[in-house]
């Protein structure tokens, strides 16, 4: 049987210096128009103890989209303005739902300080075209990457999204596929733990981690960075010893490249390890396992106090991993089982089901106090995931 699922594609566009303009003022409008309503259901909050639905904020949108005093929003795509007020609307009730297990942080302002943008760019009838993407009212914009995308007519396309990371412009679109039913034969499981030591480690003892040639790569990154970050707190110190406010405008060439630089080196950093954990995790997925069974990460939850930890944490990309492990286990029919929350998986002696109450999470070997098994403590987790079920039958 086949099922279906979304693939996404990512894409740096290569816009005309024009179309450059236009998709600034695109992004600012529907920043506007996300800032604009937010602050109209705070205060409708205020009064009336509850928020404005979907329809009636679509109805304002149109009548503010009609007054002569925002004229200049009717030179934007009115879908793209229009799917702001979505966004705002879901993010209000994401985090106000009652029903959602999973609730998210009520939304903020967004402001023009952090330099990433997106906005909805539409779905037109004629999505590609010579390589360009049909963005509604600018046209069609070319793409860096040829023949990335898969295009054709009976391709369906949704979710687009234009978005812009402080150096590029991008288009991230996922397309809707089918299953592939291979026969293979699949009769093994794979318990994984991930972590920040060992990124992955497998129920069948092997570690994987990032490789010594790449992390030398990201230190001299970091270094540079560093030296980046010295340069422009200069910069910025002038600024304040001369009393000028720190606006964009304001801001002099050379602090305006810096900062560039630095946006650049980040985006290289994120990339290096994404392209690592992409080949690691496709590898694992081509072992062709009948089961994968992961533990069940909230790297929200996971934020200590110890900056230098949350800071292993975030750009390990642990949760990036378990995310790849799980649309890549869909794409090739591979059970996805996530553990319990409260799966003990790295307090538990593997052995004997002991379950070591007190066992420090910054310490490296497991040792049980029943049956005294002594293991490396990611693979005694790793093991725990791999019986994972017949634990939850037994208990
Ligand atoms: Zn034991």
């Amino acid at each position: 049987m086949s099922k279906k699922y979304y693939k996404g594609y990512k894409v740096k566009l290569d816009p005309t210096p024009e179309q450059t303009k236009q998709l600034f003022r695109f992004a600012g409008a529907a920043r506007f128009i996300w800032n604009y309503f937010l602050s109209f259901q705070k205060e409708h909050y205020e009064i009336h103890k509850k928020y404005k639905n979907k329809y009636e904020l679509s109805k304002l949108f149109t009548e503010l989209r009609n007054n002569p005093k925002y004229s200049w929003l009717k030179e934007i795509s009115f879908k793209a303005v229009r799917n702001s007020v979505y966004e705002l609307d879901r993010a209000i009730w994401n985090c106000v739902d009652k029903r959602k297990n999973n609730k998210k942080n009520f939304p903020v302002k967004k402001t023009r300080k952090n330099k990433k943008f997106s906005f909805y760019p539409g779905e037109p009838v004629i999505w590609f075209k010579n390589n360009c993407f049909n963005i509604m009212k600018i046209g069609y914009v070319k793409l860096k990457e040829f023949n990335y995308i898969p295009i054709g007519k009976d391709i369906k396309y949704i979710d687009p999204r234009i978005s812009f990371d402080g150096v590029d412009w991008w288009l991230s679109i996922s397309i809707e596929c089918e299953t592939q039913t291979l026969d293979k034969s699949k009769t093994t499981k794979l318990g994984i733990d991930v972590g920040i030591n060992n990124l992955i480690t497998l129920s069948t003892g092997e570690q994987f981690q990032y490789p010594k040639k790449l992390l030398s790569r990201i230190k001299f990154i970091e270094r540079r960075l560093r030296k980046l970050h010295q340069l422009t707190s200069k910069c910025y110190l002038k600024m304040k010893q001369n009393n000028i406010d720190i606006y964009d405008s304001n801001k002099t060439k050379n602090l305006l490249y810096l900062e560039m630089l630095i946006r650049k080196c980040y985006r290289r950093l994120t990339n290096i390890r994404k392209d690592f954990i992409h080949k690691l995790t496709t590898s694992i997925i081509q072992r062709n396992p009948e089961k994968i069974i992961t533990e069940t990460l909230n790297v929200r939850e996971m934020k200590t106090k110890n900056n230098r930890f949350n800071k292993r944490l975030y750009s390990s990309l642990v949760g990036e991993i378990l995310i790849q492990l799980e649309y890549k286990s869909i794409w090739n029919e591979i059970e996805f089982i996530k553990a319990d929350k409260y799966f003990p998986s790295s307090k538990m002696c593997s052995i004997c089901g002991n379950i070591n109450y007190n066992f420090s999470p910054f310490n490296k070997y497991f040792t049980c106090g029943q049956c005294f098994y002594w293991e490396h403590r990611d693979i005694n987790a790793a093991q725990n995931l791999y019986a994972y079920e017949n634990t939850q039958i037994a208990g």
